[in-house]
């Protein structure tokens, strides 16, 4: 073991607080992977839980692992397999190991840890020796097929939901069965388990899914994604706090799940569904434990700013101490002056709003529900109580969308400057707009999966157009994302199996996709150029996310006759 590598471990341990070290004993012994860095890992709340819900079994232990920084790899490749964190143990030691997935482009990621860590990266290659390898989170919950050939196992939908029968199963069985026999049991008997291997999936010549067939009758035919009915039963919550975090500077605690709007681009409107909130008293006891630890309460969630309690929750944490409050994206028709108030009182000065869309026209077609009159009040509100900087979320091609919908993102964007300014006059001066400019990505399970990506070079041309309309704009300053991994995101989002080859060529190429492209026999614009016909099997169909295809159907026409529902 490289020396170098376990002081790092153990620095890493010494500036957290709250992590686990359980003896091994007889235990029952996972590894929880994130697909990415250190500091990415801890700043994501659902990889946290996951670590927090497998410690919390009494015969199960957790560690964590991550993808190593980029200066470290050599150190592993010459003298050491990847280790946990906790107890710097061998990937390979451990009866299972976990991945957190959710996001797809971190999925090259994931052939990089098992490498690194000497497991087989095909399930077909590993031995009774092998960890299983696991995968959930958000991302293997839309779709997980395009890592099929890699994983042994999903669990679908909630981890609060679907984890404690499974960690009860693995704990009883895991030892006294075969893997193979492990899984069918548990294929068979855990609602929300999905063993890609015991399903065939059978394709047309043209490339569509012809079939798709459990391999034994006992088998589910669709897999049900799993959803915890009540958040109170269980805190989600910052369990580690350290410096080494996006968020390092405060504690993150979820407020909702779900989200009861429907945009039609969100997959947390349609596949978290029904909406859920932590009670008033749930949250107050998390904020407790949250102000021992840090000065700042992050609220998290799809859906903060439809808390019915927002107000007195932030209250409650004002008031507690000198607490402050932080939130991400505020909805602009719930944004009252009381609210607005209280993040003034918490020394916020800037603000995210998310217009998306520039008219009136396509944030209808998105469902968006939001009125420029709603978001010039927004704005104005927000002056009025001293914000003085703003950060606007639009996305680019978008269903349906045309160059006067560009041109409406600027005009909107320097109305809601000027707007800024003049409520500005006499009070605290009005600083900064930063645009930030995303493409629009199907998502599966949502009215738009069966759309297709936006062209690369179309998108391009429109961030330049948006950044070339604002440039006089002094306070304005434009971002966006690479349109590139954009295209390699949607791959990996809409894909079905055989992605998988396309998978395990770019990790070959060491993260090359255009060498990948070239070497593997399968066309990338099938997947995400191609505009599906909503009668075809879809990769993910099999998996049941709680909404009615119909409906989605329904939603996608509407969507694109321009058509638009206040009801649902
Ligand atoms: S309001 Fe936000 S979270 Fe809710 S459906 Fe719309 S985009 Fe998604």
């Amino acid at each position: 073991m490289s020396w170098k590598l376990k002081k790092k471990c153990l620095d890493i341990l010494a500036g957290e607080e709250g992590y686990v070290r359980k003896v091994w004993g007889d235990a029952l012994t996972i590894c929880l992977a994130y697909p990415n860095v250190y500091r990415t890992g801890m700043s994501n709340l659902g990889f946290q839980t996951v670590y927090a819900l497998i410690n919390g079994h009494p015969v199960c232990l957790c560690e964590r692992a991550f993808l190593p920084d980029p200066g470290d790899e050599a150190d592993h490749e010459a003298s050491s397999p990847l280790l946990s964190l906790e107890s710097q143990k061998p990937l390979g030691d451990f009866d299972m190991l976990a991945f957190s997935l959710s996001f797809e482009n971190d999925y090259p990621h994931i052939l990089r840890i098992l490498e690194l860590a000497g497991i087989p990266l095909a399930t077909a290659a590993r031995g009774e020796q092998d960890p299983l390898v696991i995968g959930g989170g958000i991302a293997a919950t839309l779709n997980p097929e395009p890592l099929a050939d890699f994983f042994d196992l999903f669990l679908i939908g909630d981890g609060e939901a679907v984890l404690p029968r499974f960690l009860d199963t693995a704990a009883a069985l895991r030892r006294r069965l075969t893997r193979e026999e492990f899984l069918a049991h548990v294929q068979k008997e855990i609602p929300g388990a999905y063993v890609p291997r015991f399903y065939r999936v059978a394709t047309q010549e043209d490339g569509l899914i012809a079939a798709r067939e459990p391999l034994d009758a006992a088998f589910p035919r669709r897999i049900e994604r799993r959803w915890a009915v009540d958040l109170d039963a269980f805190p989600t919550e910052q369990v580690i706090t350290t410096a080494g975090t996006e968020f390092g500077n405060m504690f993150l605690t979820e407020v909702s799940r779900g989200c009861p709007r429907g945009c039609r681009f969100c997959a947390a409107g349609f596949v978290c569904r029904p909406v859920r909130f932590r009670s008033v008293a749930a949250l107050e006891s998390s904020f407790r434990r949250g102000l021992e630890k840090r000065k700042t309460i992050g609220l998290l969630g799809t859906a903060v700013s439809d808390h019915p309690d927002l107000i007195p929750l932030c209250r409650a944490i004002i008031d507690s101490g000198g607490g402050s409050v932080a939130v991400g994206s505020l909805r602009m028709d719930r944004l009252s002056g009381p609210m607005a108030a209280l993040l003034k009182e918490t020394g916020v000065e800037t603000v995210s709003l998310a217009p998306e869309a520039g008219s009136q026209r396509l944030r209808d077609a998105i469902r968006k529900g939001i009125s420029e009159e709603q978001i010039f009040s927004a704005v104005e509100k927000l002056i009025e109580y001293d914000m003085v900087c703003l950060r606007l979320y639009f996305m680019v091609g978008l269903p349906t969308e045309t160059d006067e919908d560009i041109e409406a993102i600027c005009r909107l964007v320097k109305g809601i400057g000027h707007r800024a300014r003049r409520s500005s006059a006499g009070r605290k001066g009005f600083r900064r707009i930063t645009l930030s400019v995303n493409q629009f990505i199907p998502k599966p399970g949502t009215p738009f999966q069966w759309h297709p990506l936006e062209d690369t070079a179309v998108v391009r041309r429109r961030i330049r157009r948006i950044a070339g309309a604002l440039r006089a704009e002094k306070a304005v300053r434009v971002t966006h994302d690479i349109p590139k991994w954009n295209y390699i995101q949607a791959l990996l989002s809409l894909g079905d199996r055989t992605v998988g080859k396309l998978l395990l060529a770019v990790h070959r190429r060491g993260g090359n996709w255009a060498q990948a492209f070239k070497e593997v026999n399968v066309n990338p614009d099938f997947y995400v150029y191609r505009p599906k016909e909503t009668g075809e099997i879809l990769p993910w169909d099999f998996i049941d996310h709680g909404t009615d295809k119909q409906f989605l159907i329904s939603e996608y026409r509407k969507a694109l006759s321009g058509e638009y529902r206040e009801d649902n």
